[in-house]
């Protein structure tokens, strides 16, 4: 960086920022000052900033924040979310869960991995970029309070409103914690999408002495589960593990030891890849239990909800900067993949090529959350590298 460049604005330090960000106690959906001092932030570098408070009868109001910098196209966008999820025993920390302490070289505190860090990280990378007048189209903050919650009132009212707005994202860099180990092991180009069911078998309740007066549905419910759980739905792809069914509960609500109940339940999940759809796997799902009611007889009820698509952003120009600036800045080359749980990056798909890097994801959500105070040092390299070789 050039110390003379003209300046009206100051760079940002990114692990000031992330300790000033986790001393805001924003546990979802609370907002907790996080959105405010960010806004605060990008505000003084220039940015134009739209606070997107959105509500729901059934969940909690939701405050998120749209900031951008510029009016050009290309639109670079930095998707992210200040709450974080609750300490936990708050006794089992080491530290204060929100006094963000540095202690050998870490940086403890409640989101500081995800994801504080890394929207510090980014923040001071993209005050650099400002400082020296570099960005030739324009960055954007897309950054919500409702991550860690229900995720009705988060990025995707935010996305919405933007489309309203005729305001477009081109490429999206999700800053969650992607990486299992060290910083710079993988990127996420995808994830797997994930949809939940829930069955029911129907049966007539009796006596177990007089089995022929009553209709037992558990062994119809068993045989079920034995049929989803020995179909291979597929068998991966070249960046997809195969998709996977798991039973996650079964339940008879039954207290009596001598009565044959008249319900059985059970409920599984589903991550799969982008062979599947939803909407395949339920009619596959519909199936095995018409087979076993065709065997066997009953009635049983299926609801299935998606909360997920998988996706794919295919290998291109946003994977391959993130990968080279990250092997330059760490020395190792990150994997690209498809694994883990969901995220916001599956809503912004629909909209912008979308691709995740972070910090390191061990620690996130647990007693002692923590980040080493490098590798957030050495993650607003990576972006600045990114920004850099994004806009020239
Ligand atoms: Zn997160």
């Amino acid at each position: 960086m050039e110390t003379d460049a003209p300046t009206a604005a100051g760079l940002i330090d990114p692990v000031s920022l992330a300790q000033d960000l986790i001393r805001c106690q924003s546990v979802t959906p609370q907002e907790g000052g996080a959105l405010d001092l960010l806004e605060a932030r990008l505000t003084e570098l220039g940015f134009e900033c739209t606070r997107l408070p959105f509500s729901d009868k059934d969940t909690p109001d939701v405050d998120n924040l749209y900031a951008r910098f510029g009016t050009e196209a290309p639109n670079f966008c930095f998707a992210g979310h200040t709450d974080v999820v609750p300490v936990g025993d708050a006794k089992a920390w080491s530290v204060d869960p929100f006094e963000a302490i540095i202690k050998d070289g870490l940086l403890l505190g409640r989101g500081a991995t995800d994801m504080k860090g890394s929207i510090a990280a980014f923040a001071a990378a993209v005050s650099r970029l400002v400082a020296d007048g570099s960005i030739k189209g324009s960055i954007s903050f897309l950054i919500t309070g409702d991550e860690e919650g229900p995720a009705i009132n988060g990025t995707r009212k935010v996305l919405e409103w933007l489309v309203a707005r005729g305001e477009v994202i081109d490429d999206c860099l999700v800053g969650e914690p992607t990486n299992p180990q060290e910083l710079g092991d993988m990127i996420k180009i995808g994830r797997r999408g994930s949809t939940n069911g829930w069955i029911t078998a129907f049966g007539a309740q009796g006596h177990v002495a007089y089995p022929h007066l009553a209709d037992n549905p558990t062994p119809r419910l068993v045989a079920m589960l034995q049929r989803l759980t020995s179909d291979l739905l597929d068998e991966g792809t070249e960046h997809f593990q195969p998709s996977n069914l798991e039973i996650t509960q079964v339940s008879v609500d039954n207290e009596a030891t001598n009565v044959i109940p008249a319900e059985a339940k059970a409920r599984f999940n589903i991550r799969f890849n982008d062979l599947q759809t939803p909407d395949e796997l339920e009619a596959r799902v519909r199936a095995h239990l018409d087979a076993v009611t065709a065997e066997m007889g009953g009635a049983y009820d299926l609801k299935m909800i998606a909360s997920g698509d998988a996706f794919l952003t295919a290998q291109g120009k946003l994977s391959t900067l993130i990968s080279n600036a990250a092997e330059k800045a760490t020395g190792r080359k990150p994997e690209l993949s498809t694994s883990g749980g969901t995220s916001d990056a599956r809503f912004i798909k629909n909209y912008a090529r979308v691709v995740e890097f972070g910090l390191v994801s061990q620690s996130m959500h647990k007693i002692d959350e923590h980040a080493k105070v490098d590798d957030i040092v050495a993650l607003a390299d990576i972006y600045e590298t990114v920004l850099r070789g994004y806009f020239s």
